[in-house]
This record gives structure tokens, sequence and C-alpha cells, in this order.
């Protein structure tokens, strides 16, 4: 059994060198000194068997007292605060630092044996007095140092030498690495690590052109361990460093880390270009080097750079630094505070557990078996959303104090509970947790009924977060009566980030939403015309014959794409629609219409070998898309055309148009995500264009045929995706914190204007009025919605309860109205002028 010292045992190098020892102290005996106590180090150091000193070098009974019977000494004790120009320096403290490392030095060796083996880290700085730049500098160099902390460093080497002990010197270069310890960031790598993370601005002094010897933090400690090990080395001198660099070349790794630095050159003169040690005595020596510049330097910057974690309240976490071989994976999940509780945690599928927050512990919880589905609301914003996550094996869930949360089982799951601090569970309902239910069974079973775990296009099953609209009702089915009971879904984007697909995380049952539809496509002048420019499109470009072409729409609505065709006089023309009343209304106006969903076992029924494939605004509300695409392909012959219109991921996210995510909208579609899509069926996109209808649409054209050749505007299309960044989550992240702003302003706009108004009325009852109302939280401010369709009057707009009423019906002339279809701002605004003096678009309050 070795009896080893560590003074200084807390400090930078300290720290690293206590941890190697942590594997050795069941068989060495170790103790640490330092004139800190830093209680988490202190517990730690006791904790790996190791015997804790508080005191000081200068102490000399209690240096005796643990250093007389010692065989190594590590004395890496020493003031590290130290000026680094002679323009800091104060004579007082320059005192104090040569006091501590003569004294303290001193004491050491006149405690110790004879053969115990004292190791010290001098400094590259006994050479700052050198006036020529010099490099690869050899241990018997004369040392040359100017300031305190070189002096003192040089005057401990010359009392090593003449004691007669068995010391090592290591000259160590500048230290560079990752740590806790606050009075290393000083250090130029640190430093210009901190300022990287930090977005800054580095200065390089005469150009940066200064070269440095650096070394990593973690190889110094080993390299202490290595010379207390290797018994044939004594009483000698070594330069411990490994890269030779100039400041400038740090400077650079920074930049490529972080590329939003600046890094800024001037040109003044500095007293010497510096000097390099040569590395080659310690390298003979069997000692190698396992860390770098480059991944220390990435490793700071990572680490010390804002990261946004309040924001969201989802938060869930991969596993980092996988290492993967044929026995399997290893994955990291690294923690910024000590845990020293362990609960683990088996759950059975279909059961709920929490339903509480905590009001000042962060809940980390590591997954090892199963799936949760991750239910939680900010307690202390009163109008903070309910908002679902997923939490699959392998990754940790963080909770933030304050947050309720709720988990729903979806299978057999094991997770690690890591915690700080006591948890009994006398002290439930005290301090560490407290009940909240806000999650109840019938909410366990609708969420297991309908949450979709996996990308429709994919399978992927890591789904990013992009927005949560917090739990909405189903955005078309207003209520007859305020007191009707409304089912509440999560409305959350989600992005794959392996197909690029967008969808929502639930899929709610499809007969809710389109077996009775109350829509009515031909309504719309603007979109009977757009589907009559668009037949006649289609019978020139692919030759489409009267009596010969067959013509199937897919969601055919109650006809209005179809209709065309058949003035035209094609006779072949065929509507597949699921909603029982617009299929009946097509039939009964000569637009033969199937009643049914698009499904393998519906499609029996009907003729293939179509010509020409429609699917206009189907796309993004299917559930089951690879039944659709199969559906639609069988019915294909080989030269025909699917053609498909969907709403435009571009636009919602350029435009910030939000309110465009309602339930029945599954999925949100990019050129990208549909090419990626379509790809394992065989088949070809070769053709792309952007159109007019709903905000921004986009229209393919796909084809079975081989042959067919890929029109330029498939490529110019998707290169702007990729410019746009579709590709890159960060895109979709940035769209979300938008929205939220949005929720913020348009919030705080709306009770500005109610202070001042008596009544207030809202104007337009879509959809998408129905999606925003809810997300901002905008109730009672708005006293009713005037609509113009009879069908929705007298009724409540679902989740919010606000009244539908006619226009004929207004008692009392209110002076503001808020328009809520804003896209028909000014035509609303043109024909309601006598209703009101004051229009205002609800789009215009987002700022
Ligand atoms: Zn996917």
């Amino acid at each position: 059994m070795k009896k080893i010292v560590i003074t200084g045992g807390l400090g930078y190098i300290g720290t690293e060198l206590c941890k190697i020892y942590s594997g050795y102290s069941w068989n060495d005996k170790i103790t640490v000194i330092d004139n800190r106590f830093i209680s988490e180090r202190v517990n730690q150091i006791r904790n790996w068997n190791m015997n804790f000193v508080h005191g000081d070098i200068l102490d000399k009974e209690l240096i005796r007292k643990y250093c007389k019977d010692a065989d190594i000494v590590h004395h890496l004790a020493g003031i590290t605060a130290v000026p680094r120009v002679k323009s800091e320096a104060n004579a007082e403290h320059e005192k104090k630092i040569e006091e501590v490392a003569i004294e303290g030095t001193q004491n050491i060796i006149d405690s110790i044996k004879d053969d115990c083996k004292i190791i010290l880290p001098s400094t590259h700085v006994v050479y700052e007095g050198m006036q020529d730049v010099k490099k690869n500098i050899l241990e018997n160099e004369d040392t040359l140092p100017v300031l305190a902390y070189g002096k003192s460093k040089a005057f401990n080497e010359k009392q090593l030498k003449e004691s007669g002990k068995n010391f090592i010197i290591l000259r160590l270069g500048s230290v560079y690495g990752y740590s806790t310890d606050t009075t290393r960031l000083d250090i130029m790598t640190n430093l210009f690590s901190k300022i990287s993370s930090q977005d800054g601005l580095l200065k390089l002094y005469a150009g940066g052109r200064q070269i440095k010897s650096l070394v990593p933090l973690i190889d110094v400690a080993r390299c202490f361990k290595f010379m207390e090990e290797k018994e044939d080395i004594s009483s000698e001198i070594f330069n411990l460093t490994k890269d030779t660099v100039t400041v400038k070349d740090v400077a650079e790794i920074c930049k490529k880390y972080n590329p939003k630095i600046e890094l800024k050159e001037t040109n003044d003169e500095v007293p010497n270009l510096g000097f390099s040690l040569s590395n080659e005595k310690i390298l003979k020596k069997g000692f190698k080097f396992l860390y770098g510049l480059d991944e220390s330097i990435k490793e700071m910057i990572f680490k010390w750079s804002k990261q946004d974690l309040i924001k969201d309240l989802e938060h869930v976490r991969d596993g980092t630094d996988e290492f993967i071989d044929e026995r399997g994976k290893i994955s990291n999940h690294e923690l910024t505070e000590p845990i020293n509780m362990i609960g683990l945690i088996d759950s059975k599928k279909g059961t709920i557990r929490a339903n509480h927050y905590h009001p000042q512990q962060e809940q980390k919880c590591l997954f090892t078996k199963g799936q949760i589905i991750e239910i939680f609301q900010d307690i202390l914003n009163p109008n903070s959303p309910k908002i679902t996550q997923v939490v699959n094996e392998g990754q940790i869930s963080i909770i933030k104090p304050n947050v309720a949360h709720t988990m729903v089982f979806t299978k057999d799951t094991t997770f690690l509970n890591l915690v700080r601090g006591e948890r009994e569970h006398e002290n439930y309902g005290v301090t560490h947790t407290i009940k909240h239910t806000f999650v109840d069974e019938d909410e366990r079973d609708l969420l297991l009924g309908c949450y979709k775990f996996d990308c429709r296009s994919c399978g992927n099953t890591k789904l990013k977060r992009v927005l949560s609209l917090g739990y909405q009702p189903l955005a078309n089915n207003l209520l007859k009566k305020k007191s009707e009971k409304t089912e509440l879904y999560p409305l959350e984007m989600n992005y794959c980030d392996k197909c690029h697909n967008c969808q929502l995380s639930v899929a709610v049952d499809p007969k809710k939403m389109f077996s009775n539809y109350l829509y009515t496509s031909s309504t719309s002048k603007v979109f009977r015309n757009h589907f009559i420019e668009a037949s006649k499109k289609y019978i020139k470009d692919f030759k489409l014959k009267p009596k010969k072409s067959y013509i199937i729409d897919i969601g055919s609505n109650d006809g209005v794409a179809l209709k065309p065709f058949i003035d035209l006089n094609f006779k072949k023309v065929l509507g597949i629609e699921p909603a029982k009343n617009l299929a009946k209304l097509a039939n009964k106006n000569k637009i033969k219409t199937l009643n049914a969903f698009l499904t393998e076992k519906n499609i029996k029924k009907i003729k293939k070998n179509a010509d020409l494939i429609l699917a206009s605004n189907v796309f993004a509300h299917s559930d089951n898309l690879d039944e659709m695409a199969t559906c639609m392909i069988k019915l294909l012959n080989e030269t025909g055309t699917i053609i498909i219109e969907v709403q435009y991921l571009m636009n919602t996210l350029k435009d910030l148009t939000f309110d465009n995510i309602y339930h029945e909208h599954y999925n949100y579609w990019s050129l990208t995500s549909l090419i990626n899509f379509f790809k394992k069926y065989k088949v070809k996109v070769f053709k792309a264009e952007k159109i007019n209808t709903h905000g921004g649409s986009l229209r393919i054209y796909i084809s079975k045929n081989k042959k067919t050749k890929i029109d330029q505007s498939v490529k110019k299309i998707f290169n702007e995706e990729e410019k746009f960044g579709i590709k890159n989550y960060k895109t979709y992240k940035l769209f979300g914190e938008k929205v939220y702003k949005i929720r913020d302003n348009v919030l705080k706009n709306i009770n500005k204007i109610r202070q001042k108004e008596k009544v207030l009325v809202g104007y337009g009852a879509p959809a998408k009025a129905t999606t925003a109302l809810n997300f901002f939280g905008i109730t009672n401010q708005i006293d009713y919605i005037i609509e113009d369709n009879k069908l929705k009057n007298n009724k409540f707009v679902p989740g919010v309860k606000i009244p539908i009423i006619s226009k004929d019906k207004i008692t009392r002339k209110p002076s503001c109205v808020i328009v809520l279809a804003w896209n028909f701002f000014e035509d609303i605004k043109k024909n309601n002028s006598s209703i009101a003096q004051k229009f205002i678009n609800i789009k215009d309050l987002e700022n």
C-alpha cells in the first residue's frame, strides 16, 4: 500500500488527478489537502475513500503530520490567480504568491522522507523573459522568469534540485480543457472558448501571431500518475506540452465550432512573439497524449453555450457519444448536477403515474425500457397550455420545477428516477412533491387511443416537436349548446428528421371528422374556377379524350373537380368521397361518386386503369398514407398520371399561418417530404408547381412509367426548399418560437383593446379561428362572433365557447370588430361598413 498526498486537490489539475486516483484509493492511502472547502467536492472525495484535510501548506505542523510518512507527494497547491502581464502585478500580491510557493514547498521538503517522490508542476512561464522567438526549448535551457509566478516556480525548481530528495518537475505548457474550476477561465484557450460560447468577439493582439505551447488538462493529470508509477525516473525535469500553435490558430478552431463569433486582429506590437517547449524528452519516456485541442475547444464551447431550456416545456434528450459494436450500443447522458439517489421504477402498460409537480427540483428520468406519453403544464403561468411528448427507451426526460406532469405508460416500462436531495415519502406534499391531478383516466384512454408514435411516412419513432397549440377541440365541430361537452385532443406538430415529414402528435378517428362534412368546395367561386382551369390544363397536357379517358378524383367532396370534365363531355369520371352527405349531393348532380374511404377493400368494386387520378387536399387528411398511395397506384394505368395538391408547408412556415394546423390535417407536406414518401413505391414525381389555393399549395405529378422525363421544376423547388432549411430541425424550431411570440402579442393587444371597448365582436368562424382562439386562450374578451354562413349561426366555437350569431341579430352596434377570417379581411370590411366604425385584422395584432 502506497501513501499518497495530493496538495491543492480541489484545484484545476487536482480535481482531475483525484478522479484518476478514485480507482486506486481502495488499495492506496490517499490524502487530499486543500485550503478551500467545496462541499460537493469534499463529499465526492470522501466517497472515493480518500481522506480530505482542510488546511494550508503554510501550516508546518499540519504538513508534517500528513507528509512525514508519505511515499508520494503531488504538490499542486499554490496561488493560481496570478497576473499574466507586468501592468497587472502589485507588490503585495506578488509577495503572497512567492511566500506560498516558497515557504509551502519548503515545508513539504522538510517533512518528507528521503525516498518520498515529490512531483511538482512548474511552468513554461519560467522562460517569459526570453527576448527572441525561440522554438522547442529543451529542459536544460536556463530559466528567465520576470513576474512573481514564474520567479516562484523557478525558485521551487531550485529548492527541489538542492534538496537531495527524489523529485520530478513537470514544466507545463498553458493548460486547457473543460473544468468547473472558474479560476482557470483566464487561460487563453479556455477564455477563447468561453467567449465563443457566448457568441463574443476574440481580439487577436499583434494579429494573433504569438506562439504558445499548450497541453490538455486531463493529459496533465495523467502524466502526474504516470510519473508516480515510473520507478526508474527520479530527480528529473520534463517539459509537458502537446500542441505548439499560434493564438490565431486557437481562434480559428473556435470560429469553426461557432461561426457566429467575430475575430478582430489588432496590429500592435508585443514584446515578443512567444516561445515553445520541446516535448521530445517526455515522449521518449513513453508518455502518450490522449486528448486534443480541437475536441477540447468543441467541448468547452458546447458546454458553456446558451441553451434555451426554460422556454420549451418539452424536453426529451437522446444520449450522446454513441459507441456501437457487435455487442450492442453505449450512449451517455451527462447531467449538470450531482445525483445522490436513483429510483428504479417499473410500470405496467396502460397505467398512470405522477399527476404532481416538484416546487424546487428538476426531475430527470432515464428510460431503459418501454415508452410513455408524458403530459405537462406550467402551473406558474395560468395561460400555459397542456402539452404532450413521447419518451422512448434510451431517452432522458427533464421536467422543470413547478411543471405539473403525468406519465401514461404505453408499454411495460422501466425508468430510473435521478434525484438530487432526499426523497422520503413522508415528505410527499410538503416540499418535494405536490399532488396535482390534471390527467384523469378518460384522458389517458383518449391518448392511448389516438397517439401517433411513428412517422406516418417512414416509420421513424424519434419525432421532434415543432409546436404545441395546446389541447384543442375538433375545429369544425361547432357546439349546439354552450353546455355541450367537447372532446379535447392535443394539437401539436412534430417533425421527422429522417424524411422531413411533419405530422400531428395524434390521429383523431376520421369518422369523427369526415363522415358528415359541412364544407362544400363548390360554394367557393375561387375553387370552382381553380378546378375549371386545372381541367383545361390537364386535358391539353395529357391529351385526354372525352370518350376514352378515365378520370378518378379521390376525396371528391361535392364533385367540384370533376364537374368541369363532365361539362366538357367526359363520360368516364368517378369520385370517391367518404362523407355521406357530400357523396349524395354529388350523385344528385349527376357526378358519379362512390361513398367510401379509399381502402384496398373498397377499390375492389372499382374499375382500374385510370388515365388521370386527382387528389386535392386529401393527402393531408390521411392517417393511412400507405394504403392511400397503394390504392391510387393500383387504380392507375401504366401511362397515367396522379396529380396531388397539398397545402404547402413552406407557406405555413414562411407566413406563420399556424392556424392552418388542425386535427383534420394529419400531415404537412413539402416537395422534399413527398419525394421521400413516394420513393418506396417506385413511382416518379416528375413535375411540381406552386399554386395559390389555401394560402399556398403545392401540386405534384406522379407517373409509374420509368421512361417519364423529370421536369426541371422538381429540381428547382427541391433546391429552394433545401436552401430555406426544410431539412434542418432549427427551421421548424424557429417557426415554433415565432408562433409562441404571436400568442403573447395577440393576447396582450386584445386585452388592451378590450379595456377600451364595452362590447368586442369577432367576425367569421372558420376552422382557423377555432385553432387561433383556443391557442391564444381568448374567451370572454370577445362577446360574440358574426358569421355569414347560416349553418354556423346560433352555435358556439368549441373550446372557448364564444357564441356565433348572424348579422341581423346584433342589438347594439359595436364600435370595434376583430376580423377572425383574416384572409377575407378586405371583403368583410367593405361589406359591413354599416355595422361598425372600426375593423381590425387579427393578423395585425400579432406584432
Ligand atoms: Zn419520417
